[in-house]
């Protein structure tokens, strides 16, 4: 069978669609670019906003018009929360909710799903094949928080962890593939094991994995920050983990914080962001932030301004508040009119910009080790090569050689349009 994977919305997704495929390629069917020539397509939806949600509807449409034949199962997060949306669509066969997701490969082929092994490798699934030299793993699903704008906890239900050493083994097997960096990633990645009863669940994962496998680098994904004790950066000793961290504030302002329902306050980030700058020198600390949370007034926007002015993130999401239902924040009064949210958000992507420009420039000079992922051009005098360093600065050059796949030293020059110039050190013919 022939199947197209459409994937919207944030890491997980992109995970659970690479686990897919995976597991496709596994069974002997095959994964087309092409929609016009799959047999079933295949949606992971995203909810987080209304935008979200009018873009799945439209890619629905879109892949029913260029496939009208193919049978289409729609899953994720919208598919959980407005179902019966999804399902009057042309071409919609079928609904498989987050809680169903883990089947659904076994539904659509009606064979049953088998471990990841190392040993079948050699049928030709090596990374060259669909492009990747970073894979996202998922690691835990759901959340137990009630942050109130946050539609995901109602989407994905409870917290769960996956079992350690299936996530161990996923990462030998993935190395295996020719994988050169892991990204652990889930709803709320820094409660792996509280399901368990496990309070560092998460330390111990990455000590495992560090421990066990030979993955070049482990990435972390989004990181609530009231679940990281100070001492949780000391694992970061080990250089094979990437200095990136992105820790989601929302908000620099206690009042808008307490009616989020989030678990920091501005003090208690404050030192968590010296904690980890003190331990991981070098490393790139972004966020994500949310401007017109209902009841934010000037002066809180002010307030949470001058905050994130402080914390001098080396980049950031800026979200501009979007009414989700079933959230606590939807019944809330006070909403903060789109001219005003775009107002704020403007002054925020200012900031976010010039912070990463900052950041990024601070490595002028500096020789840092780049794992070269895709080929964006050539020209006469080689091809574009990007990658990225381990604390996340997107790097570029030109180069008679396809560097994709190596890790290779690279002297960072100066900075243009999100990127910095490199000359990589190659030390292999
Ligand atoms: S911790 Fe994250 S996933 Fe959980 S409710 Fe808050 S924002 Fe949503």
């Amino acid at each position: 069978m022939k199947v197209h994977l459409r994937t919207l919305g944030c890491r997980l997704n992109q995970s659970e669609m690479d686990t897919m495929a995976r597991q496709l390629r596994q069974q002997g069917h095959e994964i087309v670019d092409d929609p016009t020539q799959a047999d079933a397509v295949v949606v992971n939806t995203c909810a987080v906003t209304q935008d979200a949600t009018r873009t799945n509807r439209l890619t629905v449409r879109e892949l029913h018009r260029a496939n009208t034949v193919a049978p289409i199962t729609v899953t994720g997060c919208y598919a959980q929360i407005a179902p019966a949306e999804l399902q009057v669509l042309p071409g919609v066969a079928r609904i498989v909710d987050n809680l169903h997701k883990d089947t659904l490969v076994e539904m659509l082929t009606g064979q049953p799903v088998a471990p990841f092994e190392i040993e079948p490798i050699e049928r030709d699934q090596r990374p060259g094949t669909y492009g990747r030299t970073r894979a996202f793993v998922k690691v835990q699903d759901g959340c137990d928080n009630a942050c109130t704008f946050c539609v995901t906890t109602i989407a994905r239900g409870a917290g769960r962890s996956r079992a350690l050493d299936e996530i161990v083994n996923e990462i030998r097997y993935l190395h295996a593939l020719g994988y050169r960096e892991a990204v652990l990633t889930g709803v709320h990645l820094g409660s792996y094991g509280h399901d368990r009863g496990e309070r560092d669940g998460l330390a111990q994962l990455v000590r495992a994995i560090l421990a066990d496998t030979d993955m070049p680098r482990l990435r972390l994904s989004s990181l609530e920050p009231w679940d990281l004790a100070p001492d949780f950066f000391d694992l970061w000793q080990n250089r094979r983990l990437c200095r990136h961290l992105h820790l989601p504030l929302q908000s620099g302002c206690d009042a808008t914080l307490k009616r989020m329902l989030r678990r920091t306050t501005p003090a208690q980030f404050r030192a968590l962001m010296q904690a980890a700058r003190e331990r991981i020198p070098g490393a790139r600390i972004t966020t994500d932030i949310i401007v017109g949370f209902p009841g934010e007034t000037d002066t809180e926007f002010d307030t949470s301004l001058a905050f994130i002015e402080e914390m001098n993130f080396a980049g950031m999401h800026v979200f501009r508040y979007s009414k989700r239902p079933g959230t606590a924040a939807a019944r809330m009064r006070n909403h903060v009119s789109e001219d005003v949210k775009k107002q704020r958000s403007a002054r925020l992507l200012a900031l976010a910009e010039a912070g990463e420009r900052r950041f990024c420039e601070r490595f002028a000079g500096h020789t840092l080790a780049v794992l070269w992922e895709n080929i964006a051009g050539a020209t006469d005098a080689g091809f574009m090569n990007v990658g990225y360093t381990d604390n996340y600065i997107r790097a570029h050059c030109i180069h008679p050689r396809v560097l994709t796949d190596h890790i290779t030293p690279a002297r960072l020059e100066q900075y243009a349009d999100g990127q910095m110039k490199a000359t990589p050190v190659l030390d292999f013919a």
